[in-house]
């Protein structure tokens, strides 16, 4: 039987935000010894404003944006979504792209008007157009760049930049008097990003560059060390979740892939239940002993 410490921790971290998927994620979550935190959608607020379209001679700005913005409608990814709602604040009518194949956390490729369209992530973009990543890319450092190519050639850049959630530094505060011990970021977006965003926080780790498999790999070795809670919102995060003693999905804005991996999802937009569920799953442990 369910000791009923348990089952009362499991109703009071639900009442925080926490949805978590039985007694014995509880019991792991008492004992996390590192956190490893994806960045887009996770880390921050998952809102990110175009700050520039820059061209690279042959579409104008918008004409950019349509191709991007065509491709992205079916994507769950954040930035997508943001491309998708540029597009529609400008009043920018999207036509049905075709051939849609997406790359988690990569980019998309597909046929809008019957050009063969590339949008995404610069390594994932100049890899396909066969260019070196840095050439031509906006100068932009902390910005997250989206690459467009059309019919194999590099058409223009999206620039954007993404908040983070407010009140993170007290919560990592917190989360380290539990007693977690190292705290990672884990990343599919460029280096200088992931440091801009993180800067004063403290992180033990900045892993950037991340495929969805990398991300894993990250998360096993880190085991070695002790219990690991993984937190992320992506198709491209969901390995990783299930790969953690503990898998956190972001379930208000997160893909419904991230929720089904995960050992306990968060009911509300923020990442204050990390804390609040582990407090609870301390509380409870003190009790069932
Ligand atoms: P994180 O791991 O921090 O959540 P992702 O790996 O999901 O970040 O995204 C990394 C980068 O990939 C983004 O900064 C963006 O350049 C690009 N990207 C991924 N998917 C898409 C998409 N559907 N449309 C445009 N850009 C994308
Ligand atoms: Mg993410």
């Amino acid at each position: 039987a369910v000791p009923v410490a348990l089952v009362a921790g499991l109703s009071r971290a639900a009442h925080y935000g926490a949805l978590i998927k039985g007694a014995k994620p509880l019991e792991a979550l008492a004992g996390i010894q590192t956190l490893i935190l994806d960045k887009t959608g996770t880390l921050t607020d998952g809102r990110p404003q175009i700050v520039s379209i820059q061209s690279h001679g042959v579409l104008s700005e918008d004409e950019i944006l349509y191709f991007a913005a065509a491709l992205d409608q079916g994507s769950k990814h954040p930035i997508a979504q943001a491309i998708v709602a540029a597009a529609q604040a400008r009043d920018i009518v999207l036509p049905i792209p075709l051939d849609i194949v997406e790359t988690p956390g990569d980019g998309v490729r597909g046929t809008v008007d019957g050009r063969r369209i590339l949008v995404g992530g610069l390594n994932f973009v100049m890899e396909q157009v066969g260019a070196s990543s840095s050439s031509a890319a906006p100068q932009e450092p902390g910005a997250i760049l989206v690459a467009l190519a059309v019919d194999g050639q590099l058409a223009g850049h999206l620039v954007m930049a993404d908040a983070l959630r407010s009140g993170t530094s007290e919560l990592l505060t917190g989360l380290r008097r539990t007693g977690i011990k190292r705290i990672l970021l884990a990343t599919g977006d460029r280096r200088a990003v992931a440091e801009a965003v993180t800067e004063g926080l403290g992180f033990d780790a900045i892993c950037s560059d991340l495929t969805p498999d990398q991300k894993v790999r990250l998360v096993l070795s880190e085991r070695e060390n002790g219990p690991v809670m993984m937190v992320g919102d992506g198709v491209n995060d969901a390995p990783a979740l299930a790969a953690a003693n503990i898998g956190v999905a972001m379930g208000v804005r997160g893909t419904a892939a991230s929720a089904e991996a995960a050992d306990m999802v968060l009911l509300v937009d923020r990442l204050s239940p990390l804390l609040s569920g582990i407090e609870v799953a301390q509380g409870a442990r003190r009790i069932a002993l």
